[in-house]
């Protein structure tokens, strides 16, 4: 499960998937036999075992990328192998590989300059001013009018009548995403946050050194999303922080002699022109990644070309300070709940209609392996995607506390919900609770971007949720069992003659 927080950069510019149309349905298990085999394999006992190995120390957190998280993959294919699916991407061997870029500062192409009258400011990148986020690095140059918009907020901003101009202001009260947000929706160009004065606030290559070092080594950057419907980019106007000293030289020459920091410009003066030219550089051709995937192809010579995605995310946040975060819970609950239904399938055999069983890396970063795969998706030649069922974080909490989203409260909402909440009641699950805040959360997401069905299920966040003390010892085994038993139950009730979801 990743972070709200990270996916704000990202929300923009989702594209919206097609609302399917939902026909309640009957259960009608296509296979009794098979089902009932399939899910006697299920055992929590079973589970434990897949789960300490991948939410063990010696995998390290299994961070994208780390050796850990390697290895996790390794095993995930060997299982794959053992129980006869095929390899998820035809030559690759189980193992669907995505580049994600990476991107490194040009500091000899990334100037910020001002100009005032006759007096000319250029400002040293590292030193006098830097960006405030690593997302602000773009390649793009931008010389225009920059005037004062006091708080750079609210009343301040639209008295400054920023369009198509910088606006400088300051860092104070509200937070400088509020100020970014409000500046470009006026039709602002970029927004200069001047430091207050010197000695109140640390230099800026103090307090912006993690931006600095990491864009000096290269950050890393998840798989673009495609653009907007409209096709207008969504990137957002860049923001710079100027250290005090640069400020008050900026402030001087609109007033026309030596002021200090406190200095207030009128709103909407005129403080010359600024021009920011920023570039990119290729750091090392970016970094190679796995999803792990597996395919079950169906017995129906038809309806083996529509494909059921499981999915689940194999990876976590790694180790910081020498403390391992093991993930157990989120998500080496959903990973092992794939593993023990895979084991199941190879008992059930076939079913009618073909499953794609998918662990993605890179969701703690950003959704990255959920978004590689759904911009090119692998099927066999003339098989697609119908519905997507998607498990992260499903082994603690109360016995009988599972979530689900789209609800019937939902936009998004479509039957397969409905499926899963007739077939939970089995599984000891009564009643299921809403998911829908969580509905940008985790690869369903990127998987609706198929135009199918999803469905996600989640037994919510708990205080270990992101902290080291996701440890395997405190998952509920019978729990992850009993929600591995309802997905099979789901994969044997959507085998009827038409999906109608
Ligand atoms: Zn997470």
């Amino acid at each position: 499960m990743i972070h709200a927080f990270a996916l704000l950069a990202f929300a923009a510019t989702l594209s919206p998937t097609p609302t399917p149309t939902f026909a309640p349905s009957q259960p009608r298990p296509s296979n009794p036999a098979a089902l009932e085999r399939a899910l006697a394999t299920i055992s929590a006992d079973e589970i434990r075992s897949d789960l300490f190995f991948i939410a063990s120390d010696e995998l390290a957190g299994r961070d994208t990328p780390s050796p850990g998280q390697r290895i996790a993959a390794r095993f995930l294919r060997a299982r794959l192998q053992r129980l006869g699916f095929e390899p998820g991407d035809e030559g690759k061997d189980f193992l669907y590989e995505y580049t994600v870029p990476r991107k490194r500062i040009d500091e000899a192409g990334t100037t910020l300059a001002a100009k005032h009258g006759e007096t000319q400011l250029s400002f040293a990148y590292g030193k006098d001013w830097s960006f405030y986020t690593s997302q602000d690095l773009e390649d793009r140059a931008i010389d225009a009018p920059i005037v004062w918009a006091g708080s750079g907020l609210d009343a301040d901003l639209e008295a400054a009548k920023p369009s198509g101009k910088w606006i400088a202001c300051r860092d104070g009260k509200g937070s400088t995403g509020k100020r970014r947000r409000a500046a470009q929706e006026a039709g602002a160009l970029g927004v200069l946050v001047l430091q207050e004065r010197k000695g109140t606030i640390a230099p800026v290559d103090e307090r912006f050194a993690d931006i600095l070092r990491s864009l000096r080594e290269g950050s890393i950057s998840g798989p673009a999303r495609e653009p907007a419907k409209d096709g207008a980019p969504r990137a957002s106007v860049p923001c710079a922080f100027l250290a005090a000293s640069s400020a008050t030289a900026l402030l001087s020459a609109q007033a026309g002699k030596p002021v200090d920091a406190d200095y207030e410009p009128a709103l909407g003066a005129e403080l010359g022109s600024l021009a920011l030219s920023s570039k990119l550089a290729d750091k090392n051709g970016g970094l190679e990644l796995e999803n792990v995937v597996g395919f079950w192809p169906g017995s129906d010579p038809e309806l083996a070309k529509e494909v059921v995605i499981l999915s689940a995310h194999y990876d976590h946040v790694g180790t910081r300070r020498d403390v391992v975060y093991n993930g157990a819970d989120d998500n080496g609950s959903g990973t092992s709940t794939l593993l023990a239904v895979a084991e199941a399938l190879s008992q059930y055999g076939p079913l009618r209609r073909s499953v794609l069983i998918i662990w993605v890396s890179g969701e703690e970063k950003g959704l990255w392996g959920s978004r590689a795969f759904a911009s090119a998706p692998w099927f066999p030649s003339g098989a697609r995607a119908v519905a997507d069922i998607n498990i992260d974080m499903v082994g603690r909490n109360a016995p009988d506390k599972l979530l689900v989203t789209p609800t019937d409260k939902h936009e998004k909402f479509n039957g397969l919900t409905r499926i899963a909440e007739r077939l939970a009641v089995e599984e000891g699950f009564p009643k299921l609770g809403s998911a829908d805040s969580f509905y940008s959360r985790s690869d369903h997401i990127e998987f609706a971007r198929l135009g199918i069905p999803i469905v996600f299920l989640f037994s919510d966040v708990h205080d270990d949720y992101h902290q080291p003390g996701d440890d395997p010892e405190k998952i509920d085994c019978d729990k992850v069992a009993r929600v591995a038993r309802l997905v099979t139950r789901m994969l044997d009730e959507l085998q009827g003659d038409k999906l109608e979801l």
